[in-house]
């Protein structure tokens, strides 16, 4: 080796420190005067203080302050702010999952003791995550029926806490009466969480209905690239957004920048991106309704799916996700045989992405407090940004290979 090679690791450069330590100390901040549409990723574990009176007053209330990596840097914090406004609340909050967020509105809120009302159509994993705090944390999780609305009274204890929503039920697709739901919660001092998901907070506003909080898997519509999983918590009063901070801290859960900036990346298209699936799978459910081998529709621009009022009254669209039931003289082998015949319709759970996808479901089995009306097997479609004349070709093709469909 030269003397000119080991050179800048051995000669003090101009400032007086070595190579080593310039390449650590480098001013990397973004020069004053540089200018560029996206947010820039702001990857950081520790966050650095100008001086110890800077770090000593930190307030973890205070959301303005730098504080952690893991709680919030710049980029996420943009991204809260944008989910936040598109919802119409004040705060935010990002989970690595949906369901990490959902968790964390029991853990913020719940204590041994109180009592839970759970929507007996709700995400499945919401279910199971009740049953087991419930199981393991002195804690009672009751299901109700979606379409109880204001009869949510009846069920309301004096240790009952919390009362879930999720409208429409992303299966089964029953639209609840929110704002009947909410209204009797409030007057009976009850906090209410909706898992606002299937509106991607573009088509329902919770807040204008006085819910308290609100859930999304940011993993469906925001990421929109089936490439991320991500959650929010969305809420308006200061107090409930403080105990679901501080449970968040506790659990010492964050979400990177870089997944941050790809939701930030999807975010304006977003709403373009609903209304197309929404037209496409408005045209495939009005298509499959037709059709012979199917018993019924589930999709809650419909007439005839239950709660469709409520959907009319209080949703500006709808998405691409609905379900059919199949008549009831066809097997459940032969409702795979035609799901697995597909070939545009992709086997999976996560929707949201650009991809079509499809699952077929066993409602009663998924069921506490309501009895399921249909004896044909339930089959749940996403219907994605492939061409629409395309998806029904493939339908219609699977169909008459395996259910004899003309
Ligand atoms: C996907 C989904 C979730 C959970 O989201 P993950 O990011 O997959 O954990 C919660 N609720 C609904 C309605 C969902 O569709």
């Amino acid at each position: 080796m030269t003397q000119d090679n080991r050179k800048p690791f051995d000669t003090p450069e101009a400032n007086g420190w070595h190579w080593q330590t310039n390449i650590l100390h480098a001013d990397t901040q973004v020069p004053a005067g540089f200018a560029a549409m996206p947010v820039p990723v702001a990857r950081a574990s520790t966050v650095v203080f100008p001086d110890l009176a800077a770090m000593r007053s930190l307030d973890w209330k205070n959301d303005s302050q730098w504080r952690y990596g893991l709680h919030a840097t710049p980029t996420s914090m943009e991204l809260m702010r944008r989910l936040a406004s598109l919802e119409g609340g004040r705060h935010c909050l990002l989970f690595p999952s949906g369901l990490a967020a959902i968790s964390n509105v029991y853990f913020g809120l719940i204590k041994s003791g109180d009592d839970v009302l759970v929507p007996d159509n709700a995400y499945g994993p919401n279910r199971e995550h009740g049953d087991w705090l419930a199981e393991s944390f002195g804690i009672t999780v009751r299901y109700y029926d979606p379409m109880i609305g204001e009869g949510i009274g009846a069920l309301i204890r004096p240790n009952t806490k919390l009362i879930w929503l999720e409208a429409p039920g992303s299966v089964t697709m029953e639209v609840q009466d929110v704002p009947a739901i909410a209204r009797v919660a409030r007057e009976r001092g009850v906090l209410t969480a909706i898992d606002n998901t299937y509106s991607a907070g573009l088509a329902f506003r919770p807040f204008e209905h006085q819910v308290d909080i609100s859930v999304q898997a940011l993993t469906k519509y925001q990421s929109g690239g089936s490439d991320v999983l991500m959650g929010s918590v969305v809420t308006v009063d200061d107090d409930i957004h403080h105990r679901l901070k501080q449970a968040r801290m506790r659990m010492g859960v964050g979400v990177s920048a870089d997944d941050c900036s790809l939701v930030l990346r999807s975010l304006p298209s977003m709403r373009l991106r609903f209304e197309a699936h929404d037209r496409a799978a408005t045209a495939l459910a009005t298509w499959l309704g037709a059709r012979d081998e199917i018993a019924a529709v589930l999709h809650p621009a419909f007439e005839d799916c239950p709660g469709h009022r409520n959907f009319r009254r209080d949703f500006t669209g709808a998405g691409g996700l609905f379900s059919v039931v199949f008549h009831e003289r066809y097997a459940q082998a032969q409702i795979d045989a035609f799901i697995e015949a597909l070939r545009l319709f992709k086997i999976g759970f996560s929707w949201g992405g650009a991809h079509s996808l499809v699952v077929p479901y066993r409602v009663p089995s998924m069921r506490t407090a309501t009895t399921w009306p249909h004896k044909g097997a339930l089959v749940r479609f996403y219907v994605g940004l492939e061409d629409v004349r395309d998806l029904q070709s493939d339908i219609e093709a699977s169909l008459k290979a395996h259910l004899g469909g003309a």
